[in-house]
Formats: C-alpha cells, sequence, structure tokens
C-alpha cells in the first residue's frame, strides 16, 4: 500500500532533520495509535484510505463501514511531491505494517485548513442495482442535489445510462458537496458536470482522436476471414476487400489457401489508445502471382469509390441480377422447346424465378426505350444503355411508371416481378443485347463502369502513387525473407 510509505515518509521528514528526540516519542504513539485504531481496518478489507481523505475521515462519512466497492483515489490537485523511503522506516513497514488510519496525526494544520485541501476525488464502479441515487447517499451528498441535476434535463442523460462496472469520478468539497462529476462517455469523449455557484453545468469533453496509417498482410490459411482478423482486420473490413473486388473477380475461384493480400489502412486513436480502425486506403490480392490492386478515392462530395492504380474502376458498368430470385428457372437456350408453345424456340434470356411483385432493378444506367406489353413478354422494359447494350425484362405485374426516355441509374426499381404475357408462373425473363444480339446474361462479360472522371484524374493518381510505393514494397520485403 503506498500511501502507508508516504505517510511514513512525511512523518520522517518532519522530524528527521530537526528533532531526532521526537521520534522515539512519535514512533511509540504510532505504534499505539496503530494497535487501538488500527485493528478494525486490518480485519477489515485491506482498503486503505488515502491521505486526501485525511480531513474528511475525522467526520465520518457513510462511506467507510459499507462501501467496499467504492474505490477513492489520490487526490489530482494536491499531489505530495513523491519522497523516497527511508531505510529504517522500510523496515519497520515490512516488518510490522502500519495501518493507514494512523495518518491523522502526520497532517499539518496548514493543510487542513485549506478548503482546498478537503476535495476529494472519489471513483465509484457502478455495480449491479446500483442508481446515482444511491451512489450519492453513500457518499453523503445531499439528496437535493440529484434533483437539481435531473433539472438539466437531457443534457444529464449519460448520467442516467450508466453501465454495468462503468467507473464514475466524483469531486466532493469538505462538506460532501458535490463540485462535479466525471466519466468517459466512449473513447472519444468525457461527460463533465460542473458546479458554477448554486448550479450544474454540463460540458461535454471531446478526447482530439488521431489517425494513423497501418499495413498489414496475410496469407490464407483456413479461412479468408479468420486470416484477415490474424491480420489485425475487422470483420467488416474483411467484407469490405471483398466487395471492393466482388464485381472483377470470381472471388470463389481466387480465394484459397497461399494467396495472399496486402492492406493499407487507416486506425484512430485517442489518448495513446486505439479508438477503432478506420478506411482501407489501398488494398492487393496476389493470386498465383497476379496482382490486383485497389485504391480509395473520395471525391469532393464525400463519395468515395476503389479504382485500380490506372484509374480504372472496380465496380462493373452492370448488376449481373437484376433482382433477387429465388431460382434460375430456364437458361439461355437458342434451341429451346417452349414450354407453353411446344415447339422450338429459341430462349433469348434467363428466366429469374421470384416471388409475385419483387422488384425488378435497372442492371445499369441508361433510358427507358419501352415500357408497355409486348405480345408473350407480357408487361416489357427495355433500357438503351451506352452505345452498343439493351436490356429486357419480360412478363412484369406491374411497371415502376418511370416516363418513356427517362434517364435511370443502376439497381433503380423499374417494375416488378408477374406473369403477364405468356408465363407458366411469376418470374422474370432477361435478356442481353449486344449491338442487337441476344447474349446469355449469365456468363457475358460485363462490362467496368469505367475510369475515374476526368476532372479527378490527377488528385487521384498522386495520391494512389505513395500508396502504390507502399504496396511494391511491403511485396519486396517480403521476397526478401523467403
Ligand atoms: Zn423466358
Amino acid at each position: 500500500m503506498e500511501y502507508t510509505y508516504n505517510n511514513n515518509n512525511i512523518s520522517r521528514i518532519n522530524l528527521w532533520d530537526n528533532r531526532p528526540f521526537l521520534i522515539t516519542i512519535l514512533f511509540t504513539l504510532v505504534a499505539m495509535l496503530a494497535i487501538l485504531l488500527g485493528v478494525e481496518s486490518y480485519h477489515g478489507q485491506t482498503q486503505s484510505i488515502p491521505e486526501s481523505e485525511i480531513d474528511s475521515y475525522v467526520l465520518p462519512t457513510p462511506l467507510q463501514p459499507t462501501a467496499t466497492h467504492i474505490i477513492t483515489e489520490p487526490l489530482v490537485r494536491n499531489d505530495y511531491p513523491p519522497l523516497s523511503l527511508s531505510p529504517i522506516l522500510s523496515m519497520q513497514t515490512s516488518e510490522k505494517p502500519l495501518p493507514t488510519i494512523q495518518v491523522p496525526m502526520i497532517a499539518t494544520p496548514n493543510q487542513a485548513q485549506s478548503p482546498e485541501r478537503t476535495e476529494v476525488w472519489k471513483t465509484v464502479t457502478i455495480k449491479r442495482g446500483m442508481t446515482l441515487n444511491k451512489v450519492f447517499s453513500r457518499l453523503g451528498i445531499d439528496s437535493k442535489t440529484l434533483a437539481s441535476i435531473m433539472t438539466l434535463g437531457n443534457a444529464v442523460a449519460p448520467l442516467k445510462k450508466l453501465k454495468l462496472n462503468q467507473q464514475i469520478q466524483l469531486l466532493l468539497d469538505g462538506k460532501n458537496n458535490l463540485k462535479e462529476i466525471k466519466f468517459p462517455i466512449d473513447a472519444t469523449q468525457t461527460f463533465n458536470l460542473v458546479r458554477v455557484g448554486n448550479k450544474f453545468q454540463v460540458k461535454l469533453i471531446q478526447i482530439p482522436v488521431t489517425t494513423k496509417t497501418r499495413v498489414t498482410s496475410g496469407k490464407i490459411t483456413g479461412s479468408f476471414f479468420s486470416t484477415a482478423g490474424k491480420a489485425g482486420l475487422t470483420r467488416a473490413q474483411a467484407q469490405q476487400m471483398l466487395a471492393i473486388f466482388a464485381e472483377q473477380i470470381n472471388f470463389g475461384a481466387l480465394l484459397h489457401a497461399g494467396d495472399k493480400f496486402n492492406v493499407i489502412f487507416t486506425e484512430h486513436y485517442a489518448q495513446n489508445k486505439k479508438v477503432k480502425n478506420g478506411d482501407i486506403l489501398a488494398v492487393e490480392f496476389i493470386n498465383k502471382g497476379k496482382s490486383y490492386r485497389a485504391i480509395r478515392f473520395v471525391d469532393p462530395s464525400g463519395r468515395f469509390e476503389y479504382y485500380d492504380p490506372n484509374g480504372y474502376s472496380y465496380r462493373k458498368a452492370f448488376l449481373r441480377y437484376p433482382l433477387n430470385y429465388t431460382r434460375i428457372n430456364s437458361k439461355f437456350n437458342l434451341h429451346r422447346l417452349h414450354p407453353i408453345l411446344r415447339f422450338i424456340r429459341p430462349h433469348k434470356g434467363v428466366d429469374f424465378g421470384a416471388p409475385y411483385g419483387a422488384p425488378i432493378k435497372a442492371a445499369s444506367d441508361g433510358r427507358i426505350a419501352f415500357q408497355s406489353w409486348k405480345l408473350g413478354y407480357g408487361k416489357t422494359v427495355i433500357i438503351r444503355h451506352d452505345g452498343k447494350y439493351e436490356t429486357l425484362y419480360g412478363h412484369m405485374s406491374r411497371f415502376a411508371n418511370l416516363k418513356s426516355g427517362s434517364y435511370i441509374k443502376r439497381g433503380q426499381v423499374i417494375g416488378y416481378v408477374g406473369k403477364t404475357g405468356l408465363a407458366s408462373g411469376p418470374h422474370l425473363h432477361y435478356e442481353f443485347h449486344i449491338n442487337g444480339q441476344p447474349h446469355d446474361p449469365l456468363k457475358v462479360q460485363l462490362p467496368r463502369s469505367g475510369t475515374i472522371a476526368p476532372q479527378y484524374r490527377n488528385a487521384f493518381l498522386q495520391k494512389a502513387k505513395p500508396l502504390v510505393m507502399q504496396l511494391n514494397s511491403v511485396n519486396n520485403k517480403k521476397s526478401v525473407k523467403h
């Protein structure tokens, strides 16, 4: 118990230099008092009463006998200067540790009279069933204080949401008046209630967050997610890594044991403690010696996307599936026997089985070229995309009623699954045309969504350069090791 040592040291310094004679007397007194007063604290919890409580101890508060869960901390404001241990006294304390209760006689009158001296920070750990009301009454705080705090309403909401095992700090003066409450709301914010005169004010202290860049690597053994976890990435980051490449790379085929990845990402710190992982700035997958790299770019409006180091988007221009389907009822087949017409009639698209009314999305940006009934197709929408591409959506139950000729975005809902026209059940008949020729929507090579906008190209290349160099150096380091 360091307080015990400190207290002994105080007595040493006061007496050692000037009046060696008094030492003997004092030691005797100390020992006697130790026996008289110390017994209780000996047999109870070895809960030390810090020197900061010296003065308030004279007027016992309800704290001592009951509050074993209340841990008091030394004064923040009136720290004693560090004192070194005397060899003689340390021998004494090691043989017969003196209870801390002897402290009062060492306190000088000056200290006792100073009003600041009596301010004490107390740290309370919230236990099950412990209300703020209980905390206050155990600390001997006037019951009106809590009522007055609660009039602050929403500002003191964090006080009503104290979590189990949360620690809160309370500053009390010598008369158990509450001066201040402090506790962390989260890693970046501290709740601070301060008495100003007869009233209380709430301040939220923002803890400055700093961002660091970190590089991590992994070689896939077992699952990709467990490897990513071992490399210090969160599950969300691992998912994002897959999402970045998902439209470009078939990860089912790509990710297997031995594949590697390098990731450059940010980490947020508050008070030298990591708060959370931030954004993925750059990511690389290496599959059989082939590297796939993606660099993050945030445009001035705050929208971000990942591009390869040359500025090509990793996003596809088209959705492979324009709806959430339950099964594929019929594949693309130019020599199919039609199930209803019963003769060979090419199936120029894919039939996606889906519940009646399920939303159908535009596969890519484009204009509504057709939105009407089209013979066997029933209610049909045709979208004309950039240049040579067209997509067709048949058997709809109803349209989303977009204007014919209007411009729509990839993923925008254009209609709903139905069975209009020649359809035996609800499904979407979906066709993909390139230069007027039907292609298998499940197999056609989908075009990329293109390059970064020309106005951002230079900014992107400048941002990408150091990240690319970092990825290069990670790979070089690794090859040196092998
Ligand atoms: Zn069909």
